[in-house]
């Protein structure tokens, strides 16, 4: 399997000038790259504070706890191959020990406090994140890969606001729904990807214990620590013991949660593949599902848009957290008179992008999540490849450990190719062109996956006509992956269903009479 310099006549490479194929140029004879000409020193956030446990515990009943299995897993920082830390490993008698813990605090404590008084727990846990997201943010970067720029400046602020929100929601649960009384569901058995770690533990929590819900949280085998840092807040803020739960392990963890029958929802994000297998296991049972599950999202670029703006949107839709985004714009639809101009502005601007260090503040794209991760990426562009399409890769001078890939695009792709219908989950975007707006949306709509969508043009007419007939639940207009937690995300078809974020957010942890 080819990793960073597939050797084949399909594959150009662009230097940091914008030249393509610089390989095949005779070292003398080349200008002088961007890299070679200038480079930016190294601006390495400190880490040197940061305190990493010799081993993280369960979270369960207000309580780190050793796991019953006795057994722990390597955390390790995918920059480095380093080990950080190690993570307990709950088996089936520690997540029946946090249901219990949360069943008894729903019973005893959650359900019965006022909204206003849940309000406050939920406040004061958006005030701590606040205080500390410095520390999370670095921890996030170490542990899961993704940029400082990113964890610093996008991801914390967001986790904070997520809980700012929904505290606010609490006491008005009643104004939510006017004419209806709203009521917990009970305890929400919820499991995370490692893509975005404290938001997506922020979207699951906060509207499950607005509502009045307790808690039993998975996350991701590779990015359990924040999480853990997180408990370490609701302790600070003297959530009562139980009202959230923490268990970390790997798939079979997640099987537990989602196989317990004292658990009255479940909240699945993840690959669409895990998502259907519970849909099946809760299927008949009592437990209310939603599923955030994955995406192909397509990014739509009309002739008469706005092309550099286009382009910096497409750059960011798709090389944004390494592509680790079920919404990431992977396929990219060109208006076939404007083809020429976007693919030499993709070009340039992809050999502008820097790879490495996700703790420098000038890393634009940080390290793949996982070997695993690594290896799925390799092998679909192989397939790409193989299939008869040609790949641009960024010349990227990548570190030599750790796990990264280069900034990518494929043209000449067709609709029946893997990479044009499968989700990639990694910095490689395919790009397709187009003639007309039908074209358009019957390509961007010819997908299993349903969760976003973005349009570049600008006519403002064009805009409505089109949104209204692409089949994804998110649809940007000239912008691309824009969040706010006022604004209800999630998918259609195989992208699963169910809200998050807003008033929609709360319904699925509400009964309606
Ligand atoms: P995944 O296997 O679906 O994992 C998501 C979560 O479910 C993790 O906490 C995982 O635990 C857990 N899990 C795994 N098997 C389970 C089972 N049988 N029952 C209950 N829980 C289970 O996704 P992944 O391995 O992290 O990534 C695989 C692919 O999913 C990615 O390549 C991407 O295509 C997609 N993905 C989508 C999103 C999204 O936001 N829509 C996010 C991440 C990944 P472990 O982590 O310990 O296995
Ligand atoms: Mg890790």
């Amino acid at each position: 399997m080819s990793r960073r310099k597939p050797s084949t006549s399909q594959l150009a490479i662009v230097d940091r000038n914008g030249e393509a194929d610089g390989r095949q140029i005779a070292k003398k004879d080349r200008k002088l790259s961007f890299g070679e000409r200038w480079t930016y020193a190294p601006a390495p956030e400190a880490s040197n504070y940061i305190k990493l446990r010799d081993r993280y515990q369960l979270f369960i009943n207000g309580r780190f706890v050793a796991p019953k299995s006795g057994e722990y897993f390597d955390s390790i920082n995918p920059a480095t191959e380093e080990k950080l830390t190690e993570i307990g490993s709950a088996n089936e008698k520690d997540v029946d020990l946090a249901v219990k813990a949360a069943r008894r605090a729903y019973k005893t404590v959650w359900s019965k406090m006022p909204g206003r008084e849940r309000g406050k727990y939920l406040f004061r846990i958006a005030r701590l994140i606040q205080e500390k997201a410095r520390e999370l943010a670095v921890l996030e970067t170490m542990d899961g890969g993704k940029t400082i720029k990113e964890s610093r400046e996008i991801a914390l602020p967001f986790v904070a606001a997520h809980f700012f929100y929904y505290a606010g929601w609490a006491d008005k649960l009643e104004y939510a729904f006017p004419g209806r009384k709203a009521r917990p569901l009970g305890v929400a058995g919820q499991i995370i990807p490692w893509n975005f770690p404290l938001l997506m533990a922020a979207w699951k929590l906060a509207p499950a214990l607005a509502c009045g819900n307790t808690c039993v949280l998975k996350p991701a085998e590779t990015t359990s620590i924040t999480a853990l840092h997180l408990a370490e807040i609701f302790q600070e803020a003297g959530l009562p013991d139980g009202v959230v739960n923490i268990v970390t392990g790997a798939g079979e963890t997640g099987g537990a949660i989602v196989n317990h029958s004292d658990i009255d929802k479940i909240a699945f994000t993840g690959s669409t593949e895990v998502g259907k297998r519970i849909a099946s296991a809760t299927a008949g049972t009592k437990k209310k599902l939603t599923l955030e599950l994955g995406g192909k999202a397509a990014n739509i670029i009309f002739d008469d848009a706005p092309i550099d703006q286009a382009v910096e949107g497409i750059i960011a839709g798709i090389y944004f957290n390494q592509g680790h985004v079920c919404c990431a714009g992977s396929r990219l639809f060109v208006q076939e008179n404007v083809f020429p101009t976007v693919i030499r502005k993709l070009r340039d601007r992809i050999s502008t992008l820097r790879v490495g260090d996700p703790l420098d503040k000038n890393s634009d794209i940080g390290a793949i999540n996982s070997r695993a991760q690594l290896d799925k990426i390799c092998e679909l562009v192989d397939s790409g490849l193989k299939q008869g399409a040609q790949l641009v890769q960024a010349r990227a001078r990548l570190p030599a450990r750790g796990y990264w890939y280069p900034p990518s695009f494929f043209t000449g792709v067709t609709a029946s190719h893997r990479i044009a219908q499968e989700e990639i989950f990694g910095p490689v975007l395919s790009v397709m062109t187009f003639r007309t707006p039908e074209e358009a949306i019957a390509r961007a709509n010819n997908t299993p996956y349903g969760l976003s969508a973005g349009v570049w043009t600008d006519k403002g007419s064009k805009i409505f006509k089109i949104v209204n007939q692409l089949r994804a639940g998110v649809v940007w207009a000239n912008t691309y992956n824009k969040f706010d937690p006022s604004s209800p995300f999630g998918g259609y078809k195989e992208s699963g269903f169910g809200r998050e974020g807003g008033r929609h957010g709360l319904l699925p942890y509400l009964t309606l009479s």
